[in-house]
Parts: structure tokens; sequence; C-alpha cells
């Protein structure tokens, strides 16, 4: 007798909104349908070639799609690995695919109940897609165990489902869908032939539509093919294919070796990430095939994890057909196919960056992330990898991107080191009163503004011998380096030692522990300060990047320079000379303070700055402090 089962909440969910549904793609269910047939046609291959003890060890693996336009119904029937009565209750009331769980998070996550449709398409919901078209599904399994029963479960696409004892003889699945009255188009076997061949033409086994004899799909294992044979948009049509991706990929690299491995890859590289945080691929990693028979969906074994983002197929001439999916692992072959696949990939984009750099810069902008992650994680790919990285500099606009190499072919006169700023984007990092002096000099400077890069400076210390050098550094002297570029308006003269010193002295006293020490300037021009590092610590970067991981951090400490030239630091001069009790003398010590950390892009809250600057204003305008003062000099703690 039937027993009838509740979905999980999840499912409900996810079936109220694909019920009720207008995506335009509905005919992306029948891909979900053949991909899940297909699989389960490679599980069972697999078993056949470890466990000869199964059902029907004859049967052809192939897909059969019948049509049956007066009933209009549409049945999918394969001679896969099937399902047990556990396996339809765990496979198909309970989620565990990651696709379908993205797409329920990201609903949750806009708090939309209706979400815009287009979205179903980009998640790949699986099974579930059928529920777009139909009005009730049955699907009918028995597995490939030899005491195996056939079961039949079935849904409405309410919030439960139903199973009970099934018809079928042989080993395999139906999936029967009893179409929707506005889905009647895909009840005609022209409509099927015509979907399968956009979406399902490299599925690796048969798909027979009606009683025809000719498979519909081409079924070509596309990188065993010879490179030549291959259009730019079979290329483009496999990648989607494997991937579900709506995006062309940017680049495919073909491989094929015999010596000293035996093998075929096609590789590819996205177009952006995005879409591979959502794409069906559930993970990272390639698919292994040995000998055209299915080993891995996701080989994470083939590439660093660093070149996680390359998608494709790797199938292996060597690894032994009846290797379990445990111990492929552990397998030699595996290691020297790593090898050669890595330093393929490398020298690839490494001839990409020189001879199209444009096209390159899209996959690094994609990529970036993942790439300068392998200096710091494989020291031994690094010279493989520094070619790869580019940056904005000061020279140029935020749209040119400079390698390394760009770099040191253009360093000024007797410049040794490479220097660079660290800051939250290029447009603040720009604004920096570090750049002063290096501009004044005609010295160019990379921008390092992805959070991440402080990661990347730790397995890169130096470039072909030349140290990197935080612009921030106090010791940094630029007074051989490059040429003095002439000054639209002379620099003021600077303050005398003594009056220096007492203004310094105040500015110590004011800012206290926030800051390490206070000390003259002889690089600034146009800024009154800014805040240095006299450690050449690289972990002090890290700040940036552990508040990103929304990690607790403290503000590093860092040391005030004064430029004792600047107009601010004369007239705030004149004034502790005039009245030392004068209250704007503190409020503007702390506003220099504060305005230099937020150039730093370390200002923890900007918006408490607020008051501060109300009352600098309201002084300029001529009222002066009166009551504000308390409030004012005293409930701006920042740290
Ligand atoms: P996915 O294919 O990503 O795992 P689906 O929602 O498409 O997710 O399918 C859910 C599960 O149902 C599959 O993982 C598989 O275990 C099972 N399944 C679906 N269709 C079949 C089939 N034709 N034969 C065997 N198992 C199937
Ligand atoms: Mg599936």
């Amino acid at each position: 007798m039937a027993e009838t089962f509740t979905f999980q909440a999840e499912i409900q969910q996810l079936l109220d909104i694909l019920v009720h549904s207008l995506y335009t793609e509905r005919e992306i269910f029948l891909r979900e349908l053949v991909s899940n047939a297909s699989d389960a046609l490679n599980r069972v291959q697999f078993e056949q070639l470890t466990n000869r003890d199964i059902l029907d060890a004859d049967a052809e693996l192939a897909i059969e799609i019948h049509v049956d336009e007066a009933a209009n119904t549409l049945t999918i029937s394969d001679t896969g690995i099937g399902m047990t009565h556990d396996d339809l209750v765990n496979n198909l009331g309970i989620i565990a695919r990651s696709g379908a769980k993205a797409f329920i998070e990201a609903m949750k996550q806009s708090g939309s109940a209706a979400p815009s449709t287009d979205v179903i398409g980009q998640f790949g919901v699986g099974f579930y897609s059928v529920f777009m078209v139909a009005d009730k599904v049955r699907v009918v399994s028995r597995s490939h165990l030899q005491d195996g029963q056939a079961f039949a479960w079935e849904s409405t696409g309410g919030a439960t489902y139903t199973i009970e004892p099934g018809e079928r003889e042989s080993r395999g699945t139906d999936v029967t869908v009893y179409l929707k009255e506005d889905a009647k188009e895909f009840a005609s076997a022209w409509r099927v032939k015509d979907i399968i061949r956009k979406h399902s033409d490299y599925v690796a086994f048969p798909i027979y539509v009606g009683d025809e004899e000719e498979p519909t799909n081409k079924q070509q294992a596309i990188w065993r093919q010879d490179p030549k044979e291959i259009s730019a948009e079979q290329y483009d049509d496999f990648y989607k294919m494997l991937t579900f991706d709506f995006e062309k990929p940017l680049r495919h690299i073909h491989m094929r070796a015999d010596v000293p491995l035996q093998f075929y890859a096609l590789l590819y590289i996205p177009s952006s990430t995005e879409r591979g945080i959502l794409s069906p691929r559930k993970e990272p990693g390639l698919k292994l095939y040995a000998r055209k028979v299915l080993i891995q969906d996701y080989s994470k074994d083939l590439l660093p994890e660093y070149l996680q983002f390359v998608q494709g197929v790797v199938d292996s001439e060597d690894l032994p057909l009846n290797v379990s999916r445990e111990s492929v692992q552990a397998n030699r072959v595996m290691a020297n196919l790593k090898k050669t696949l890595t330093s393929k990939v490398l020298s690839e984009l490494k001839r990409m960056a020189q001879k199209d750099t444009a096209e390159y810069l899209k996959v690094y902008k994609a990529f970036s992330r993942f790439i300068k992650q392998g200096i710091a994680v494989s020291p031994m790919d690094r010279s493989d990898i520094e070619p790869l990285l580019y940056f904005q500099t000061t020279r140029g606009s935020a749209e040119d991107w400079a390698s390394l190499e760009d770099y040191v072919g253009r360093l000024a006169a007797n410049q040794e080191d490479i220097y660079y700023i660290i800051g939250d984007d290029y447009a603040s990092g720009s604004r920096s009163p570090h750049l002063d002096a290096f501009r004044q000099r005609g010295i160019e400077v990379l921008y390092l503004v992805d959070p991440v890069d402080p990661v990347l400076l730790m397995g890169l210390p130096d470039f072909k011998g030349r140290k990197l050098r935080n612009v921030d550094e106090a010791d940094i002297d630029l007074s051989a380096i490059g040429e003095l570029k002439e000054e639209t308006a002379p620099p003021r003269e600077s303050l005398a030692d003594d009056t220096f010193e007492a203004l310094r002295g105040r500015f110590a006293e004011g800012l206290g522990e926030r800051v390490r020490d206070v000390r003259a300037s002889k690089t600034l021009t146009g800024s009154p300060a800014r805040l240095i590092s006299d450690e050449a610590d690289p972990g002090r970067n890290m700040f940036r990047l552990n508040r990103l991981l929304d990690r607790e951090v403290e503000l590093p400490i860092k040391i005030l320079e004064l430029n004792p030239r600047h107009p601010l630091l004369h007239n705030l001069s004149g004034m502790v000379a005039a009245n030392p009790e004068n209250p704007l003398i503190d409020v503007v010590i702390q506003q220099v303070f504060e305005t230099a950390l937020l150039q730093e892009g370390l200002h923890p809250d900007p918006a408490s700055m607020a008051e501060r600057l109300t009352l600098l204003m309201q002084a300029a305008t001529g009222s002066g402090l009166g009551e504000f003062h308390h409030r004012g000099t005293e409930d701006t703690e920042v740290g």
C-alpha cells in the first residue's frame, strides 16, 4: 500500500516557487532529468567494473524518451543504477544537493517570496525543476542490487509524496512527467529532440527518442578528438553542457599527450567566479575519466587549490579502470597528471598575458585572488606565478595595469626597490599623502588595494632581487632617486626647530597612546600629516584582511609624521604661541590625526568625526567654540 511522506521544509518551499514559476526557459527540466539519468548510468558502469554481480549486467547503457501526445506525458527511462525504497526517500525527499540548496539560501537572503525567475536557470535546481512543467511526476525505479524490488514514487508538487511497490522488470528508472496544460509543447518528439541537441548533445550515453534507432545526441568525447576538427562554437557548447554556465568561457586549453603519460584534457577558464559558485557543478574540481569511464565527478587532485577555478575534463589511459574512487588520489599517475596539467595551465596563462594582455586581464580580474593565493601557498610555483601578477600603478589611470616586469622595466634613475601602497581601493590610495614624495620625484608606485594583497606579499618579499617596500616605511630615503620635479608653488618655509618641537609636544600629549611617536616629515608636501610604520613587518598589513574576515582586530598603532612646511601647522603653531589654552588647538590635533587615519583606510568609525567637523566649521565661520567646548574635545575616543 502507498505510504505517504512529507517533503523536507526546504523542498516544499522550493516546490512552491517552481510550481508557480513563470520561468521562460522551462525546457531545462529535460536537461536536468537527462543529466540524472546519465549520472545513474555512469554509476552503474563504474559499479560493473568493481562488482560484476549486478542486475541485468548485459543491459545496454542508454536513455530512452517516450512522448504520448494524447495523454500529455513524457517519460525518461534509463538503465542506470536505480533506487531502492530508501534511496527514493533520501534522494527525492531530502535536499542534499548544493544547487538547490544555494537557490533556497539566495531566496532567503533576497527576502522575497517571488524570486525573479531567471535565477532558476542559473541555479539548476535539479530534479525538482520538473515541477515547472508537471502537474504530477511518477518515478518508478529498480535498484541494480540483485534482490532489488521496484518502487514507485509519486508527487503532485505539494507538501507530500507517496511510495508504493512499482512495476519494472529490469534495472533502472522511469520518470514520467504528467505535463501541465500550458506545457503541452514538451509532449512532442520533435521538440524533445531539439532540446536534447541543444542541452545534452555530449551526454556520453545514447539518448533514443521515440522508436528511433539512431540516438539523437552525438555522444562524442570531444576531448579525445583532434583540436583541428573542433570549432570554437563546439568548444563553447561543450563547456556550457559541462557547467551549465550561460556565459562563454574565456579560454579553453585542449591537451593530448602520449609520453610519459597518455591522457586527454580539455580545460576551461570560466568568465567569472560568480557563476562558478551558483553553477550546478557542486564543487570545484575536474571530471576525471579513465578510458572514457567517469571515475570522479570532482577531482581536486589534478590541479592545485589556487587553480581551482579551472573547469574541465581529464581522461587518462594510464589509470587502472578498476581503481576505486577512494584510491584514485593515492595513485602515482595522479601526481604526474597534476604536475603536467598545472604547468600547462600556468604556461598558457603566461602566454596569454604576454600575447593578449587585454584578454588576460579579464581572467586576472575574475580570478586574481586565486592566483595570488598561489604565491603564498605554493612557493615552488612562485616563478611561474610572478609573470601572472598585474597591478594598477600611479602611472596612467585605473584602467592601466602593469606586470612586475613592466614596472621593473621603467624604474626611475637610481631606483633599486619596488614600491607599493596598501589601500582600500584605487581612488583612496591615489589620494594618500604617502605618494607626495614619490610623485614629486616621478617614482612609480604599485597599488595593492585587494584585501588579499598582504597575503600575496608574504610570499613575495622581492622580485628579481628587488625588494618590495611599502611606501609607509619610515626609513625610505628618496633623496637620490629619480628627479625632483619643479614645484608649481615653492614650499613654505619650515617651522623653526624649537617652534616645531613645542607643537610636536602638544600633538604627543594630545594623542597619547593613539600614536607610537610624533615626528617631523622630510617628504610631505601637500598634506599636513601622515601615519607611518617603523617596522617592516608584513603582518601589520593583515589588519585589512582580518577586518574583511570580520575577525577581532586591534588598530595598528603608528607613528604620526607632521609636515613643518604646511600652512595648517604654521597656523596652529601661531595659536599655541598666542594662547596655549585655546580649546581649538586640541580639537584640531585630534582631527589632524583622524584625517590621517581615514586616509590610511584605518578609521574604525568615520561618522564619529562629524561632530568635531561641525565644531571646526563653526570656528572657521567665526563664532568660536563656545558651549560645544566640552563635548567637542572629549567624546571622540577612537580605538
Ligand atoms: P543531483 O543530480 O545534483 O544530485 P537532483 O535533484 O538532480 O540532484 O537529483 C537528486 C538525486 O536523486 C540524485 O543525486 C540521485 O541520487 C537521485 N536520482 C535522480 N534521478 C535519478 C535516476 N534517473 N536514477 C538514479 N538516481 C536518480
Ligand atoms: Mg541532477
